[in-house]
């Protein structure tokens, strides 16, 4: 079996209303669709983050994939997703673990077994996922809006409510650090048996963390995700707060970081990202070396579409020692580019797809749609920054406060 063809398709689509956090905000997801067929007809699918870079990173790729076998992702990572090139040309490991999903959705439509049989098979059915809490802009309707620690608290209670959450994330790290702390002490009141999650994007200096870490002493956080910039501020943060679990997709955020992250011992939780690193297999090789240096398995979202989302699942059903719910930005898409529209929200969480491959199919009609929605909103706002009409006044500068 040969790759015959590669297709790359930018898309957008909408979220309720636009997301902020410390360096920007979103309106959208942003994504890039990925199709490989190979010379059998079959269609594999995959998706990473969107922009110029890595749509030209793919298409410069594609001559590589073509005549490939889609069954030899190894080969294919050393061509086209090859560490060196990672570390020095950043955007490589998503693009290339938008190649290894189609890849690998291909070999489980041949086998006629879901993705996570081939990374391992399931140690569960049913993957926990969070009420994830962001500041938001108003829509161009002016609703939407949330800018304080009661329409914080509303949102959250209509999202639980809604969907079941057991774990809330607050995404902090974008008003001043009081104002913050005082919707963390609000979403506790409210949620006193929920788990209790703060990430504010390294927005925080290691002084005003620890200042911050003690106001929040009493609050049971079940970690404080990347509240400084860096491993030695995690590092220093850590070991002045023993209290305070420490979690990271920022610190640390690619295989590399691994090491001096257990030397440091700057991390509790590792959030695994499968685009971050380099495709479902490597992200199953971090999930081991997790459970080597006994540091808490998390998993990661940068918003994801449900190929991506799809993807996800596959991998947290097949890491044995993720206790913490998996992050996801998917309640607040308004749409999706898969058959059947979005995928379903069942017990604060979704089922592992169990169909063949990936389990999720493309509705081309979206696709279409939101490629023409990417095409309009990414001429203006090809990085997130540019979206938020704040950013003009304000340099994403980490820490900022
Ligand atoms: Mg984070």
């Amino acid at each position: 079996m040969k790759i015959r063809d590669v297709r790359v398709t930018p898309v957008s689509v909408p979220v309720q209303a636009p997301l902020r956090y410390s360096t920007g905000s979103d309106s959208a997801i942003h994504r890039l669709v990925v199709e490989v067929e190979t010379d059998q007809g079959l269609v594999g699918l995959g998706e990473c983050n969107a922009g110029v870079a890595r749509e030209a990173r793919l298409r410069e790729s594609i001559p590589l994939i073509i005549g490939a076998d889609p069954f030899n992702t190894e080969r294919l990572r050393w061509q086209i997703g090859a560490p060196a090139e990672a570390k020095l040309f950043g955007s490589v490991n998503h693009t290339f673990a938008a190649i290894e999903f189609a890849c690998l959705d291909i070999q489980g439509q041949v086998a006629g077994r879901p993705v996570h049989d081939l990374l391992g098979g399931r140690v569960r059915d049913h993957i926990p996922l969070i009420a994830y809490l962001f500041y938001r802009y108003a829509n161009q309707d002016g609703t939407g809006a949330i800018d304080n620690a009661e329409a914080m608290v509303d949102f959250a209670q209509q999202v639980v409510h809604q969907y079941g959450f057991e774990t809330v994330k607050f995404k902090a790290g974008v008003l001043p650090p009081e104002q913050e702390v005082e919707a963390i002490l609000a979403l506790r009141r409210t949620f006193p048996h929920h788990r209790l999650r703060v990430d504010p994007n390294a927005a925080w200096s290691v002084s005003t963390t620890l200042r911050l870490a003690h106001k929040l002493r009493d609050c049971d956080l079940e970690y404080l995700e990347d509240p400084t910039w860096g491993l030695r501020g995690m590092s220093r943060v850590n070991a002045k707060c023993p209290w305070l679990p420490l979690a990271s997709n920022m610190a640390v955020a690619t295989s590399e970081d691994l090491a001096p992250m257990a030397c440091l011992d700057a991390v509790d939780v590792l959030l695994v990202d499968p685009h971050f690193y380099g495709g479902l297999r490597q992200a199953r090789y971090v999930g081991a070396a997790l459970e080597l240096l006994n540091v808490d398995v998390a998993l990661h979202s940068q918003g994801e579409l449900g190929i991506s989302m799809a993807a996800q699942l596959h991998l947290a059903a097949c890491l044995p020692t993720l206790t913490h719910a998996a992050d996801a930005h998917y309640h607040h898409l308004t749409d999706d580019i898969i058959e059947g529209g979005k995928l379903a929200h069942i017990r604060g969480g979704m089922q592992v797809p169990t169909g063949p491959g990936l389990g999720v199919k493309l509705d081309r009609d979206k696709l279409m749609k939101y490629h023409e929605l990417a095409r309009k909103i990414q001429t203006v706002a090809q990085t997130s920054i540019l979206g938020d009409a704040s950013a003009v006044e304000h340099l994403p500068i980490l820490p900022r406060w």
